[in-house]
């Protein structure tokens, strides 16, 4: 098999501020595996934290760089591609923070697009080859950046034609500190009495502010907490835990299913991302470690187009809580692929992962 590479530009209808920044605009990688008459699709999107930045640029590096090899395998070699790609790469290409082998976001690129591959082959949608029921699948929530409180409610009522606005994930952890933070959820909740809220701080909280906006969120009807303390502070969670009201997700935190285990006694659930995990074989690998540990789980997303979403989508049934909104915010998305249909983000009945060119 050989892939294909190339970059796009996609625009944020609305810029969306979190605690880290705010974002407008990103260049994405698109990857075309051919073999056999058949191609599949995948995409890597970029992201950063905490001295960890993966750009279009640097995830085509890499993936350039191991495209030869790829000229030994066929899209059914999964297990043995795994192995030759666990080799390091050149160390000038490497964004792995990790180590010097092939970083997350460019192996979920490959990796989404051999499963692609498959069902294209296969003929089927992947939801439908892993036995997967579409009437599980739980309405998307529609994210609210970091903003004034005036703006944090335009930007709810900019969703109310999308989604409908029943399920609202709200970022906090301003920099401006947690009196913000409650204005802007006070000035949502005031606005959209009828919505679930959930809280994203990013990060964004110390331990003292966690443990107060736990108590206070709690009492605004918020349903959970997401990644409240930066990553790196995982040894404050347990004080957290043990005290909060609602329940607390890991995402910055947590990446692949090895870093599930070491969270489960301090954690209630965990945001599961492709661009984290790597390709759809470790997302279902992570939801199966979650689960045996008694975890909730949730999907998550960076700047993706609909292809990534599509992807994630495809597993959807398995998870509790969605957040696959970020293609809704591009005015600019090249794709088409799952659709919303009455706030849910079902994928078609098209083969492999059903995303075609607009
Ligand atoms: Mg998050």
């Amino acid at each position: 098999m050989n892939i294909e590479l190339q970059t796009f530009t996609v625009n944020k209808r609305f810029p969306l501020t979190i605690s880290r920044g705010t974002t407008k605009q990103t260049t994405n990688l698109w990857l075309k595996l051919h073999h056999e008459g058949i191609t599949g699709w995948g995409e890597a999107s970029p992201f950063g934290m905490d001295g960890v930045k993966y750009t279009a640029e640097s995830l085509q590096a890499e993936l350039t760089s191991i495209a030869p090899l790829l000229h030994n395998f066929t899209p059914w070699q999964h297990q043995a591609l795994q192995e030759a790609l666990a080799q390091p790469l050149d160390n000038t290409l490497s964004s792995n923070p990790l180590n010097n082998t092939l970083s997350n976001p460019a192996k979920a690129a490959l990796d989404t697009a051999l499963h692609d591959w498959l069902g294209k082959a296969l003929g089927v949608p992947l939801w439908q080859l892993w036995g997967l029921d579409l009437e599980k699948i739980v309405p998307i929530s529609a994210t609210i950046g970091l903003n004034t409180p005036t703006a944090a409610v335009e930007r709810f009522q900019n969703w109310l034609p999308i989604t409908g606005g029943k399920m609202l994930k709200v970022k906090l952890g301003s920099p401006q500190g947690i009196k913000a933070d409650q204005e802007m959820l006070r000035a949502i909740r005031q606005a959209a009495p009828e919505s679930t809220l959930m809280v994203d701080a990013n990060g964004g909280w110390s331990l003292t502010d966690a443990l107060f906006m736990g108590d206070w969120l709690a009492n605004q009807g918020v349903l959970y907490i997401e990644q409240p303390l930066p990553r790196g502070q995982e040894k404050d969670l347990p004080q957290l835990f043990a005290r909060s009201p609602l329940p607390i997700f890991a995402d910055e935190s947590c990446w692949t299913s090895q870093d599930i285990l070491p969270l489960s006694d301090r954690v209630h659930g965990i945001n599961i991302k492709l661009m984290k995990a790597g390709g759809l074989r470790e997302v279902w690998q992570m939801i199966h470690t979650a689960r045996s540990l008694g975890l909730q789980i949730m999907f998550g997303c960076y700047s993706d187009s609909v292809l990534a979403n599509t992807a994630m989508a495809q597993l959807s049934p398995l998870a509790d809580y969605l957040d696959l909104d970020s293609h809704l915010n591009l005015v600019d998305d090249p794709f088409q692929g799952a659709e919303l249909n009455e706030g849910k983000l079902i994928p078609t009945s098209a083969p492999g992962l059903g995303v075609t060119r607009k």
